[in-house]
């Protein structure tokens, strides 16, 4: 897949603070390591790209892949295009388009929303469609290992053993596993909340040759598959792999927590026989008007259509990065108004020639990034040196912090 065009990060020679992140289940704390950090986030479904749920999304793991990279981590970033699924086939057949002109025309306004935003792209950006062989063969290798039953044509996983790791009531996860595409009250199933890994060819409906018959892959097992090829290596069937874990942080909405997450971490310790991602981060929602931001609601505000409306991109980007990224949010038109004046005023202080000082600003503002991403904070500390600035202290340097907040924040003003 072509990939937006990367973002150099200023370099800086500062001695950064491990970064602590609320995980699903405790905290992340980063430790420096040899070998790289290995991320993989779940990407769009190109149908309703890019709106500012999905933009504070990847701002979140863009600033811990900023933070990673500032502290001397390599990072691994993966992200994959889930454009072969239901809700996409679903939106080109209601719009008489075809699902590849709606996928194409979907990626590319998002790949351009993410370059607009300042986005580090990904290592491996890989759309289903491309990774459909590699797909395939991981799930005859499920069949084949016995974690998969045969029903109406269809393959589903056998989630029995893995339903300890749930964390939430298995009647809780019934329910928002029928929310969520899946199938609970299909006849026949073993257990009501076995996903589905391979679906049987329906009516006109792209499909693949497989030992499965001809068809199309499940949601999960795509995110799996993509992730461990692209950041264990294709081998990683082969059996050896080194554990604890598979990666590093798998990251996505809250809505992924269940059952796209909890599936897709099954799934890869069927085909490695080690557990999948050490630590789990979810971005909260972004709504409008009381209610979650959805196509379906028709209440999307897209990044495209700002910046249409002559919107600087910067401010977008520090809008989002205004509230914390954990919790549910609304969306308000003052919060892009705010961001305005402030960005506006942050630039005209690094206008000058003589600034407050600012050694101490980069490292409040690191910290502040490192305690939970607290962006809200660190944007607070960043206007108090404007405010500063505007007083009249001096003995700054524009330069250091200019390329600072550039390199931690994505912010280029
Ligand atoms: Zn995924």
């Amino acid at each position: 897949m072509t990939n937006w065009p990367a973002v150099s990060i200023p370099r800086t020679d500062l001695s950064l603070p491990s970064l602590r992140i609320k995980t699903t289940s405790g905290t992340f704390n980063s430790v420096l390591s040899e070998k790289p950090f290995r991320m993989y986030v779940c990407g769009i479904t190109p149908y309703d790209a890019t709106h500012l749920g999905h933009a504070a999304t990847y701002l979140t793991f863009d600033l811990i892949n900023r933070y990673l990279q500032l502290a001397g981590q390599k990072v691994d970033f993966v992200e994959n295009i889930t454009d072969i699924d239901d809700p996409l086939f679903e939106r080109a057949k209601r719009d008489n388009q075809s699902w590849e002109e709606l996928g194409d025309s979907q990626i590319a306004l998002f790949e351009s929303d993410m370059a607009a935003l300042r986005v580090l792209p990904p290592k491996d950006y890989v759309a289903v469609t491309n990774a459909m062989s590699s797909i395939i063969f991981a799930i005859e290798k499920l069949v084949a290992d016995g974690f998969t039953y045969e029903l109406s044509g269809s393959i589903y996983f056998r989630i029995a053993q893995y339903l300890p790791h749930l964390t939430i009531r298995v009647d809780d996860a019934v329910r928002i596993f029928a929310e969520r595409g899946g199938d609970p009250a299909a006849p026949g199933k073993e257990n009501r909340l076995d996903p589905i890994v391979w679906v049987g060819n329906k009516d006109d409906e792209p499909g693949w040759s497989s030992k499965m018959g001809f068809g199309r892959p499940g949601w999960h097992v795509e995110c799996s598959v993509i992730a461990l090829e692209n950041l264990i290596g294709k081998d990683y069937l082969q059996g050896g792999n080194q554990g604890p874990f598979a990666i590093d942080l798998q990251g996505g909405g809250s809505d992924l927590i269940f059952p796209h997450h909890f599936m897709t971490a099954a799934i890869a310790q069927a085909l490695t026989g080690i557990e999948f991602a050490s630590a789990y981060v979810h971005a909260g929602m972004v709504g409008l008007d009381g209610k979650k931001m959805s196509k379906s609601k028709g209440n999307l505000v897209l990044v495209s259509t700002l910046i249409k409306a002559g919107n600087d991109p910067m401010v977008i980007r520090h809008a989002l990065l205004s509230e914390g990224y954990s919790a549910d949010r609304m969306w308000l038109e003052e919060t892009l108004l705010t961001s305005q004046a402030r960005v506006a005023r942050i630039r005209s202080a690094l206008a000058r020639i003589e600034v407050a000082p600012t050694e101490k600003v980069i490292q409040e503002i690191a910290a502040n990034i490192a305690d939970n991403l607290d962006t809200p904070k660190g944007l607070q500390t960043l206007d108090n040196w404007a405010i500063k600035t505007e007083s009249g202290e001096i003995g700054g340097s524009v330069g250091e912090l200019s390329r600072f907040i550039d390199a931690a924040l994505g912010l280029a003003l």
